[in-house]
């Protein structure tokens, strides 16, 4: 912000010769700040209303004074294009509690106080606050799933292709799974859409509360979820999701029309070394496929037959191999 747009023109001007009673009775009258001592409208002095205290205050006062016997000299012209903090600074350094604002042409345009800008430089820095925590809310909503609070795909996009790539920094698999909740749509048909979202802001809770430090979780789209466990082989993959698998059965969420009568996930899960994210997705999506198939409330892993024996260490990098432990 600039001078410019905080100056105000409201003072008086007076010759040097004038009464500095007539010009006290002027600031009195007014309510302003100071008064200008000018000639030929070039300002040679200002008196503030602090000089005029000080004044009183050490019986300084005498009669006959002229405006030009109390005006501090040759007052700090500053150009309109200075910031507001550059005129704190010079203010501060000088110790002066008044700028005058000059235009190009070195014509007095206006007067600003100290504790104007101190005022609009507050308010500015209340704006920019606002600003920032407008900005961190846009920033949550776009990367946080409105309904269960839980990071949303764009979220997990950045934090999937992080952990591919400290993966294959350190030579260590990272696995992701998909959980889907088991016949949803009866869930939804049978107790309301409602109870639906309830349910699926329960099993979130549930799923955020189980997960290790290292592993993420997020909102995948629908009933799925979305599990990154980074640094974990097949193997430890393989022991979380049926952690997550049992969690959910033992809660009995009641789910009248499936199975079991009560709420149960799929798990499929993909380990993997690759950089090529979505495809280690597509096989998790194929695991779960398959967990459906196996009669649900189970883990599946993309695990192919025979990889196991094809694989070494010299191909961690291999796009897309699953990895097996
Ligand atoms: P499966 O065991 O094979 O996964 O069966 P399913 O019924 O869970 O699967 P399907 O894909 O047929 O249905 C998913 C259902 O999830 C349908 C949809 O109404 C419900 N669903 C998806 N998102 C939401 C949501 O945000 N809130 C609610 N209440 N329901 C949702
Ligand atoms: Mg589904
Ligand atoms: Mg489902």
């Amino acid at each position: 912000m600039k001078l410019s747009e905080l100056m105000s023109i409201v003072t008086t001007r007076h010759k040097a010769d004038e009464s500095l009673l007539s010009v006290i009775q002027k600031i009195a009258e007014k309510h302003y700040s100071c008064a200008l001592v000018c000639e030929y409208d070039k300002p040679i002095g200002i008196i503030t209303e602090r000089d005029v205290v000080r004044l009183f205050a050490t019986n300084g006062l005498k009669e006959g004074m002229t405006a030009g016997d109390a005006m501090s000299r040759d007052p700090i012209c500053v150009d309109g294009d200075t910031t507001i903090l550059e005129a704190l600074d010079l203010c501060e350094s000088r110790n002066l509690r008044h700028l005058l604002v000059m235009d190009k042409t070195h014509r007095l345009v206006g007067v600003v106080t100290q504790t104007d800008m101190v005022k609009a430089h507050v308010k500015n820095y209340e704006h920019h606050d606002k600003l920032q925590d407008q900005n961190h809310r846009l920033h949550l909503l776009s990367i946080e799933d409105p309904l269960t609070g839980l990071p949303n795909r764009r979220a997990m996009e950045i934090d999937i292709k992080h952990a591919a790539a400290v993966s294959k920094r350190q030579s260590q698999p990272y696995s992701i799974a998909l959980i889907d909740i088991d016949y949803f749509k009866k869930y939804n048909d049978s107790y309301g859409h409602r109870a639906g979202d309830e349910a699926l802001i329960f099993l979130a809770e549930k799923l955020r509360k189980n997960l290790r430090n290292s592993d993420k979780i997020f909102r995948y789209g629908g009933e799925e979820f979305l599990f990154l466990m980074p640094m974990t082989s097949a193997q430890g993959a393989k022991i979380a999701t049926q952690q997550i698998c049992d969690t959910v059965a033992q809660e009995k969420y009641p789910h009248k029309p499936s199975d079991l009568g009560f709420l149960t996930v799929s798990i499929g899960y993909a380990a993997s070394y690759s950089e090529n994210w979505e495809m280690v997705v597509e096989q998790a999506d194929l695991a779960l496929y398959d967990a459906k198939i196996g009669g649900r409330n189970q883990i599946c892993s993309a695990e192919e037959p025979g990889v196991t024996e094809f694989w070494d260490l010299s191909r961690k990098v291999d796009e897309g191999q699953p990895f097996i432990n």
